[in-house]
């Protein structure tokens, strides 16, 4: 039972309109179609490669994140939402989560190699700039228990299907992090010259400079920039099994027909790439901008506490594949959206004739609109029009005591008698046919009058 207080003052306070937190955006319904289409795409194209679907909790031990990305990262360092007391944050990424779910479960012992992906949000605590949002969605893929390079060249041949598939356009850029025997020594010599320049550094890679050199070489600041183009090369570097790995991926690529650029300056964020990496980009959307980014990961399970399995995979930021699709369809129109059929039924006392008959038809897998306002002919149809309904059926009390509507196509104008002798049935198979048949081309003998609308 609640107790209310009398003197609460409740009722004379204006009440403010409570909006979204900053940076956390509502989908709307103008814009949930477009979410779909580009999750269906990514569920189509994945399953053609064996891949299956794990979801993971939005929550995490922080622990999970700081040995897996790493302590020394913008991500760990000031982006986690972190609940300080409680030792969980909600997850930046998605593949330390399905790491932890893949070596929690044991799902190795099952079968060697893992394809998994999942789709979902995660959040960042970014500064709120133009279009960074700290609840964002993810397209995840990881291939886990493979190490050859043909895996590697598999798995960017499939984020390069998924753009494709889209319709979208992306550029592709490769690297390879060697692996941990031969970047630590390349990390010392990039140290020693980063070092030797330090005055030239701008303030974040001159304070990372020793725990994380590598970021240096993707600084966007134009003086770090001009700096590491002299910088020794980690492709120059490799040890004899990533330099091969790194070349025979290349080669798949090729052998595929898949277009790609080396870029010996792409480092990517997170510490526990090795070997591969990858940026799918696009200049669409302003500036140069990563689509998607992903690379192999091998060790990393094994630091997690699971079996020394190796690991690649890629992340697509939903929301920029989202932007690029609505470009594209601003030029080429998108797919059609709408109900198959309003059923118009113009005053009060056809009302529930027509909700029967609605209902028995969106039983039967159609998509059926109604107004109930009893509102006339000509309301009505401004309503069927709005709904984006290809036909709509006039079935007023008028017609039913006649027992002919009339079925107008919403795009033509045009229409024809339709009968409402029968049961539910019958009218479904007649007007499923009707639909279909309108579909092939008008009906010479339609004799219904005009419509009045
Ligand atoms: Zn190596
Ligand atoms: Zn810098």
């Amino acid at each position: 039972m609640w107790a209310v207080p009398e003197s609460t003052g409740m009722r004379k306070e204006i009440f403010l309109k409570i909006q979204s937190v900053n940076g956390f955006k509502d989908i709307l319904p103008d814009s949930t179609a477009r979410w779909r289409r580009v999750e269906e795409a990514a569920r189509r194209v994945f399953a053609r490669f064996g891949m299956r679907e794990i979801r993971t909790p939005v929550l995490e031990k922080t622990e999970l994140f700081v040995r897996s990305i790493g302590e020394a990262t913008d991500v760990v360092e000031k982006e986690m939402y972190t609940f300080a007391d409680k030792g969980i944050s909600m997850r930046p990424e998605a593949t330390a989560s399905i790491l932890r779910a893949f070596i929690e479960h044991g799902l190795h012992v099952r079968q060697p190699v893992h394809r998994l992906y999942t789709i979902g949000p995660m959040f960042r605590h970014e500064r709120p700039q133009k279009g960074r949002l700290r609840q964002f969605h993810q397209l995840d893929a990881e291939i886990i228990g493979a190490n050859e390079p043909y895996v590697d060249a598999e798995l960017i041949a499939m984020g390069r299907m998924f753009l494709d598939e889209l319709g979208l356009a992306a550029s592709l850029e490769i690297n390879s992090l060697g692996c941990h025997s031969c970047r630590p020594p390349y990390k010392a010599a990039l140290v020693r010259f980063l070092e030797e320049r330090a005055d030239g550094l701008c303030g974040d890679c001159r304070r990372r400079l020793h725990a994380n050199p590598l970021r240096a070489l993707d600084c966007k600041n134009p003086g770090c920039r001009a700096l590491v183009l002299e910088a020794p090369s980690l492709l120059d570097n490799l040890c004899p099994e990533c330099g091969r790995h790194f070349q025979e991926v290349g080669e798949a690529l090729d052998a595929m027909g898949i277009a790609f650029c080396v870029n010996r300056f792409m480092v990517r964020g997170l510490d526990y790439y090795t070997r591969t990496t990858f940026e799918f980009l696009t200049g669409d959307l302003g500036a140069q901008a990563a689509v998607g980014a992903g690379g192999r990961y091998d060790g990393l399970i094994e630091e997690l506490g699971g079996p020394p399995l190796a690991g690649i995979g890629f992340a697509m930021g939903l929301e920029r594949v989202l932007l690029l699709l609505e470009q594209k369809e601003k030029e080429t129109g998108s797919p059609e959206e709408g109900m198959d059929l309003f059923l118009a039924a113009p005053g009060q006392e056809a009302l529930v004739s027509c909700l029967t008959l609605a209902h028995f038809l969106r039983a039967k897998g159609m998509r059926v609109a109604m107004d109930y306002s009893g509102r006339g002919l000509k309301g009505q149809l401004k309503q069927a029009a709005r709904s984006g309904a290809r036909y709509t059926l006039i079935a007023g009390e008028e017609e039913w005591a006649r027992g002919e509507a009339v079925l107008r196509d919403m795009s033509g104008g045009g229409q024809r008698p339709f009968s409402l002798a029968g049961g539910l049935e019958e009218r479904y198979r007649r007007l499923a046919g009707l639909l279909q048949g309108a579909e092939d081309g008008p009906d010479e003998n339609c004799t219904a009058p005009p419509c009045q609308g």
